[in-house]
């Protein structure tokens, strides 16, 4: 049996016994160049489909070029799409009492000592992204409430780039494994950009909840002033969030400051308001 080498330490050698080559689609820059490389042959064998797990809360941008990916001619194989409920919804349930996989957001509590600002541990990635993902791959190679085997059937592409080494993690199944073919290319942002310039491609939105905690100020930034009804949406759920979420202390928010979203002021640049903090979710399925 061939392993898989290291993306970082030689070229790519894929095992012998692969029956399914699936892309983890986010439909944002990443994961689309993934895809528009693989059309124009520059990365390969084709895969055998892209697998979008929708959360349900995606800016519309996202569903429109998602539209545009899934229309005739544009990819060679098909992009299912799975969903394991709809996050938006799900949140706001947690705000009455509700189990919920939590996102990422920020606490601020009142203890002995003084206030603390927190961050709720994240299960959303996993729950909402990582989990529809892997049921898909499973049904497809068959593997559907039967043993797997011990060696990989299926082969995973996952779309981050050169300078987001730190989100790669291996898989802990023994009949998958990840492959990063922007990693291997050793492309980075810059790369990829130039890439989907160069070819005349449009330039794909940034995927990610639209509510999501990890967004830069430049990324709230964005939506409070290009879409108002999206900005509205976002501001309402955070205050939803200081209603109280199950199991946890204190008063919720989505925006790192602990402060409510429609009072950050989001003036800041980049380098001194709040980065883009999808590094921190090391599977590289969210914001790709
Ligand atoms: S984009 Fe953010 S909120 Fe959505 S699943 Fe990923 S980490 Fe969770």
């Amino acid at each position: 049996m061939l392993v898989p080498s290291n993306p970082l330490g030689g070229p790519w050698r894929p095992p012998e016994a692969i029956r399914l080559r699936a892309l983890s689609l986010g439909a944002g820059v990443q994961s689309t160049t993934l895809a528009l490389m693989a059309v124009q042959g520059e990365i390969g064998p084709m895969p055998d489909c892209a697998i979008f797990a929708d959360t349900g809360w995606e800016p519309q941008a996202v569903y429109d070029h998602l539209a545009w990916l899934r229309s005739p001619d544009v990819l060679p194989f098909p992009v299912h799409i799975v969903s394991a409920g709809n996050i938006r919804d799900d949140i706001l349930a947690a705000a009455s009492g509700r189990r919920w996989a939590s996102i990422p957001a920020y606490t601020r509590t009142q203890t002995p000592a003084g206030e603390i600002v927190g961050m709720i541990t994240r299960q959303s990635t996993t729950e909402y992204k990582i989990r529809p993902i892997r049921r898909k791959m499973r049904a497809l190679v068959g593997l559907t409430r039967k043993r797997a085997p011990r060696h990989p059937v299926v082969e995973q592409w996952i779309g981050i780039s050169f300078d987001e080494l730190t989100r790669v993690k291996y898989s802990s199944d023994a009949w998958q494994i990840n492959r990063w073919p922007l990693i291997e290319r050793g492309m980075t942002r810059r790369d990829y950009l130039r890439w989907l310039e160069r070819r005349g491609y449009p330039l794909p939105p940034k995927s990610a909840c639209l509510g999501c905690p990890f967004h830069s100020d430049a990324g709230w930034r964005a939506i409070r002033d290009d879409d108002p009804e999206e900005w509205a949406d976002v501001v309402e759920v955070d205050r939803a969030l200081r209603r109280g979420l199950r199991g946890i202390h204190g008063e919720v928010f989505l925006h790192r400051s602990a402060t409510p979203l429609a009072m950050v002021p989001l003036t800041d640049t980049e380098k001194t308001g709040q980065a883009d903090l999808f590094l921190n979710e090391c599977d590289g399925m969210c914001g790709v």
